[in-house]
């Protein structure tokens, strides 16, 4: 193991760290720079250089006008011209794409939500100065070596903390996103938040209320897709009170006990089974919700232990009111909704095969990677009895691969009929009862796979019928 480097170490490593930028990266700086412009990288590249993680975007600054680097470079789409940003594209690849930021400063933010003006600047320093975090506010050009970091940013990523650039209290003020950015980067970069940084964060709570729930989402995707541990930034997102600005449910479940075959407290629980959950969307989003019901339906039972029941059906309403109020895709709170509500039903090995593509059906085919991952998790952050869980879903995961690959009837477009022959033996034209009755036969073939056949699914169509004319 390496000790800690000091910023000492960090400054040799950036001075040799030119050959980590991609060609196309250098020949932008190259090309600004022999038309006499001053060209930097600066923002996360920056930051993940020097902390040997792999920089996703290599960000340009510049004191070329946006007009000027138009004119500099042949394939340059005007990509947020009004805030000075073009991007060159050199090739088909992402990193083939470089944004070029003009130096800038921001006007005042009136409402905390987004600046009002932009204003161009010919000094790096100064765009600097409008940056986040110190970390976030170092500039490095690879060609000539030279490096501004007037916030001592390079010492603050020595000493793993993150700090505001300037008044943490004016900064989070200006833009109310900062502070969760402040937990999204020590959580994904495992780093602390400096005091005086962590403090202003429960002093400007009102302003980060009034940001976009879409912004405050693409935070919470960084911190749950990049963070080795997620519990970390969730946790910090409770302790600072910006969790109960956008999911104020997950909350209730801190301090709140549970059964015998748990370690943890609901919240506790959670972030265990988040911290162990496969790095996917939909399954980190599950993790974090599957038992946002049970603080809903908590009551003591006969033994004096807490009950749940109905926990996961509470908890899919809850998780798709949250999922909606931050702006997610449809599909997204979707798959969600749904793994929450199978995460919690009991497999036996007295299940007939009838039970086993019953449940099947629920969980959805395609969404089986998902659920293992989720069952997984929820399984081992119980702390309890977790072999005997662990050994109970495999034999579950055998069942039903043998389903899937003798390629039994599972979904409506498995039956042997469609929706026309359905609404041919109805008698009626599209509505509510075809999608009703095709369902009813999936149930039906779930059960006697050997009626998948059109005459005998057309014969259950004609009975029922009968025993309901409409
Ligand atoms: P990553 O891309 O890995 O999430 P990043 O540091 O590149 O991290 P971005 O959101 O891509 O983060 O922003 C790029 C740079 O722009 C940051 O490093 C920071 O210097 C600056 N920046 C981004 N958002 C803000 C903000 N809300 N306030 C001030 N500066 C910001
Ligand atoms: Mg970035």
């Amino acid at each position: 193991m390496n000790p800690q480097p000091t910023r000492r170490d960090l400054e040799t490593r950036l001075a040799g760290a030119a050959d980590q930028v991609p060609p196309a990266v250098q020949g932008v700086l190259a090309r600004l720079a022999q038309a006499g412009h001053e060209a930097f990288l600066a923002g996360g590249c920056v930051r993940d250089i020097l902390l040997r993680r792999v920089a996703d975007d290599f960000d340009v600054a510049t004191s070329a006008r946006p007009d000027e680097v138009l004119r500099l470079f042949e394939h340059v789409v005007p990509t947020g011209i009004q805030h000075g940003t073009v991007t060159v594209i050199l090739g088909r690849e992402p990193h083939e794409k470089v944004e070029i930021t003009t130096f800038r400063g921001e006007g005042e933010y009136l409402d905390g939500r987004r600046p009002e003006s932009v204003r161009f600047l010919r000094d790096i320093e100064e765009d600097l100065a409008r940056r986040d975090f110190t970390i976030n506010a170092i500039a490095w050009n690879p060609l000539s070596g030279d490096v501004r970091d007037p916030f001592g940013g390079i010492g603050a990523i020595a000493r793993r903390s993150i700090r505001a650039v300037g008044t943490p209290q004016e900064r989070f003020r200006e833009d109310g996103l900062r502070p969760l950015r402040a937990v999204r980067f020590a959580s994904v970069l495992g780093f602390g938040i400096e005091e005086a940084t962590r403090q202003a964060i429960g002093e400007t709570l009102e302003v980060f209320r009034k940001v976009a729930l879409e912004r405050v989402r693409v935070e919470l995707v960084k911190l749950l897709l990049g963070s080795a541990r997620p519990s970390r930034g969730l946790n910090l997102c409770a302790d600072t009170g910006l969790l109960g600005a956008f999911a104020p449910e997950l909350l209730e479940g801190r301090g709140l006990a549970q059964n015998r075959y748990h370690r943890w407290d609901v919240w506790d629980h959670t972030m265990h089974v988040v911290d162990r959950s496969a790095p996917r969307l939909v399954v980190r989003l599950a993790a974090l919700f599957h038992d946002v019901g049970k603080p809903r339906v908590a009551e003591v039972g006969p033994a004096g232990e807490p009950t749940f029941y109905s926990h996961e059906v509470v908890g899919a309403v809850l998780a798709e009111q949250i999922l909606e109020r931050l702006r997610f895709p449809r599909r997204t709170i979707d798959q969600v909704a749904r793994q929450v509500r199978e995460h919690n039903w009991h497999y036996t090995l007295e299940w007939n095969d009838g039970a086993v593509r019953r449940h099947l059906e629920r969980v959805g085919v395609d969404a089986l990677d998902d659920f293992f991952a989720l069952r997984e998790a929820d399984i081992v952050g119980r702390g309890r009895q977790v072999q005997a869980g662990l050994k109970n879903l495999a034999e579950l995961k055998a069942r039903f691969l043998a389903e899937v690959e003798k390629e039994s009837a599972l979904e409506i477009s498995d039956l042997a009929v469609g929706g026309r022959e359905v609404m041919e033996a109805l008698g009626q034209g599209p509505g509510p009862a075809v999608g009703e009755t095709l369902r009813a036969l999936l149930q039906h073939v779930l059960d006697h796979p050997e009626d998948n056949s059109r005459d005998k699914l057309l014969a259950l169509v004609g009975e029922r019928k009968r025993s309901s004319p409409s």
